[in-house]
């Protein structure tokens, strides 16, 4: 900066005077500023500034000596150096009256230029010097006040940068997002005193701010989240810093803003956005009750700290996303479970409104099925009561279900009232928000779940995947359901059956038990009914036999009518023998008998027929048996119809074998005991599997009828059917089994048959037949 040139006052009366004073001044470099007067010269000190003054001593009015000592009384021009001139009071006295007044100089008229100049130009450059040490002075003032403030401006600073970044390092490891949040507005609010402090967070779907923690002074911070305000909405500083990213400041809001009562304190608000890189994530909100609380070096400060809590913000919603999504797996597998655990139709529709509560509230809730073209309602919930039974609704062309149903997408409604397709009187108009699901199950719409909420907007996009991953676990809940109850129906439709049948079994046993006791009562009657008769026929025939002695012929005729009566006794016998064992009253007359020998007699009564059909009989490994208790009358009798069987179903030329073995202490035998095995086979025509069993029944006969022959040892000569029923009952009757084993019936190959006959060798081994187990029992019951 140029300094201001010196200024030098001249005070003379006479115009001449200052005028040659001024010219030779002039040739110094200073500014040369004239007063006629002293009382001029007074007026021009209070313009100027003056380096020195040049006073002449004679003044009419005011002389130079006066001026000057009122320019001594005056503070501000007390130290201005003065030197008179005179060309009269040049002498000793004036001198030193001239220096009493404060006169610096004194010079007489006419003067030497070059002395006056040069004095001139010391007290010129005097001031210079001191103008100059007054600036550095100033300047240095000046330099330390800004010092001062930037000292005071860089702390401020660095505290607030050290506050920032302490809240940064506080709040990292916090995972919790409105743990964290309510931190972050706690420590902003302690750390920088704002009256308010709010976050404003960003929802998934970045379509609109979700949440906010927000903190007023003496208050504690509160949590509020609820349906999302829109970003696309107008108004709204927030919205606006999020969607710009840019900072917002207003340092007098008394002016157009409109604040909330509780917020009508606020005088200055900076709104700052919370990115992640260039990626807005919500705003910070600080508010102060004074005008002008912001400046501009606060902005950096305040976007350092959003910048570092958007960090652990971002890092919590993550966190807080994947718990949910963890969260949600779990229950929905929870659920999965609860409804897989029901397959009653009339409980899963409940279940399934129980649980999906738990996931999205609703206050409303249906589950239809659907049947044609019509939404059969099979559970509800939160409908006013009482709720009629089966209640359908038509599902319409261009209706909200049938769109469901084509879209096979969740729909949701923010306010059914302003929907086209809703159909107006299926839910209350209180209930305007709406979300339907398809239940879908193997391709096909089976059903739907519908949800209300009362207001409007009050379901979140959010819901809709978590109704639709719940859909399709209650579609397959219901679908199992659906089938269980099929089959339960099917099984109790079998069951039913199965009851039939076994009524009509038990009535088909009870009429042919009737029917059979009618035979045996038949059997008993007709038994003793011939045998009177019978009687009185042997005894004619042996009187007949004894008048006739002599007369060949007639003993012939007499011979042919005993052999009628044997065999009719034989008949009449067997079906004595057989009612006995029906009415289980077939006398058993236990004693040691050695069974070969009781064989040697059966066979020598079949000698003639096996002679006459060219049949062999061998008994063979019957010696070794041992001694056994049984009845050797029955026993007798037994073997007596096995070898006439053999020898009827045995063509001619054949063979016959009775063989045996002792089973002494051996599993083989039932329940380890001692028995013996007998067997009676044969070369014959042998017995279909189909009639292994049923042979042993009375009157049962494999062949037609009508083949035949009334023979009793011819091949295939039929008996009345009764042969092996007794034999059956023998055995039986001893505590034994019998069965037959063949290959098969075949006339022209022969396969022949084998009987088994399994005797106790004592009573002992006897009883424990009715220890045997239960399968062996029954085989034991079939023998
Ligand atoms: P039947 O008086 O008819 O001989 P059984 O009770 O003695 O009556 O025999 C019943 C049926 O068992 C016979 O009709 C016959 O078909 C069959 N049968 C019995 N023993 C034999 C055998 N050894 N070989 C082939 N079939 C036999």
């Amino acid at each position: 900066m140029a300094q201001e040139k010196p200024k030098i006052l001249i005070v003379d009366d006479r115009a001449e005077n200052l005028y040659a004073l001024d010219k030779l001044l002039k040739t110094l470099d200073v500014e040369v500023v004239q007063a006629l007067s002293g009382a001029e010269a007074l007026n021009m000190t209070l313009e100027h500034d003056f380096s020195l003054a040049i006073v002449d001593i004679q003044m009419p009015e005011m002389d130079g000596y006066e001026l000057v000592e009122l320019l001594r009384s005056n503070e501000d021009t007390a130290t201005l150096p003065a030197i008179f001139v005179s060309a009269i009071y040049s002498d000793e006295y004036h001198h030193r009256k001239g220096y009493e007044a404060g006169a610096v100089d004194f010079m007489s008229k006419p003067f030497v230029p070059e002395i006056l100049l040069s004095k001139v130009k010391v007290f010129a450059d005097l001031y210079r010097q001191r103008k100059s040490l007054e600036d550095e002075v100033k300047h240095r003032r000046q330099a330390e006040a800004a010092l001062q403030e930037a000292n005071i401006t860089l702390s401020k600073r660095a505290v607030q940068l050290a506050a920032s970044s302490q809240i940064g390092r506080q709040v990292t490891s916090i995972l919790g997002l409105d743990e964290l949040l309510t931190k972050v507005v706690e420590l902003i609010q302690a750390r920088f005193g704002y009256y308010f402090v709010g976050v404003w967070l960003l929802n998934e779907q970045q379509t609109g701010i979700a949440s906010r923690v927000s903190k007023r002074r003496n208050q504690s911070s509160s949590i509020q989240e609820g349906s999302a305000i829109p970003m696309d909405s107008a108004h709204g500083i927030v919205i606006s810093v999020c969607r710009s990213g840019q900072y917002h400041l207003s340092n007098d809001t008394t002016t157009g803003l409109q604040y909330s009562p509780e917020l009508s304190d606020t005088r200055s608000q900076l709104v700052l956005p919370l990115r992640i890189g260039p990626h807005p994530i919500g705003a910070l909100d600080v508010r102060s009750e004074r005008l002008v609380a912001f400046g501009p070096e606060d902005i950096p400060v305040m976007q350092m700290l959003a910048d570092q809590i958007s960090i652990p913000i971002r890092n919590a919603q993550l966190y807080d996303a994947e718990r949910q999504r963890r969260q949600l797996a779990e229950s929905l597998e929870q659920m999965g479970r609860v409804l897989s655990g029901s397959l009653d139709m009339a409980e899963v529709p409940n279940l399934i409104l129980e649980q999906l509560i738990t996931v999205v509230p609703y206050e409303r809730g249906a589950v239809l099925l659907r049947e044609g073209d019509l939404a059969r309602v099979i559970a509800q919930h939160g409908f006013p009561k009482p709720w009629p039974k089966d209640v359908t609704i038509p599902i319409r062309q261009d209706d909200v279900f049938q769109q469901l149903i084509e879209a096979r997408h969740p729909i949701l409604m923010d306010d059914v009232v302003t929907e086209p397709v809703w159909q107006p009187g299926d839910e209350p108009s209180a209930h305007q928000a709406w979300l339907g699901v398809p239940l879908i199950s193997k391709g096909q719409v089976i059903g739907i779940i519908s949800l209300a909420r009362q207001g409007t907007r009050t379901f979140k996009p959010e819901d809709v995947p978590l109704v639709s991953a719940f859909a399709s676990q209650a579609a397959v809940a219901l679908e199992n359901a659906g089938l269980y109850d099929r089959l339960a129906h099917f099984n109790e439709e079998l069951e039913l059956l199965v009851q039939q049948r076994t009524e009509e079994l038990e009535h088909a046993y009870q009429t042919l038990s009737k029917v059979d006791k009618t035979k045996s009562d038949f059997i008993t009657v007709a038994a003793h009914e011939l045998r009177t008769p019978l009687t009185l026929i042997q005894g004619y025939s042996s009187l007949l036999g004894t008048l006739t002695e002599g007369d060949p012929d007639a003993q012939q005729l007499v011979e042919g009518i005993r052999t009628g009566e044997g065999r009719l006794l034989e008949i009449v016998n067997s079906m004595l023998d057989i009612s006995k064992i029906d009415s289980q009253v077939l006398g058993v007359r236990k004693q040691p008998m050695i069974l070969v020998e009781t064989l040697a007699s059966v066979c020598v009564d079949f000698d003639d027929v096996l002679a006459e059909r060219h049949l062999k009989l061998a008994v063979t490994d019957l010696h070794d048996l041992p001694t056994i208790q049984a009845d050797p009358d029955l026993i007798f009798k037994l073997f007596s119809h096995l070898i006439g069987n053999a020898i009827k179903y045995t063509p001619d030329g054949g063979s016959i074998t009775v063989s045996g073995k002792a089973i002494l202490n051996t599993s083989q035998g039932p329940n380890g005991g001692d028995w013996v095995e007998l067997l009676v086979s044969d070369t014959g025509i042998g017995i279909d599997a189909a009639h292994h069993e049923m042979i042993f029944e009375k009157f049962y006969q494999t062949g037609p009828v009508k083949l035949h022959s009334s023979g009793k040892t011819k091949f295939r000569g039929g008996g009345p059917g009764l042969g092996l029923a007794i034999a059956r009952g023998i055995v039986q009757a001893h505590g034994g089994r019998i069965w037959v084993e063949s290959p098969g019936y075949d006339e022209t190959t022969c396969p022949g048959s084998c009987f088994h006959i399994l005797l106790p060798v004592s009573d002992s081994e006897e009883k424990s037949v009715a220890g045997l187990d239960s399968h062996e029992a029954q085989l034991a019951q079939r023998g």
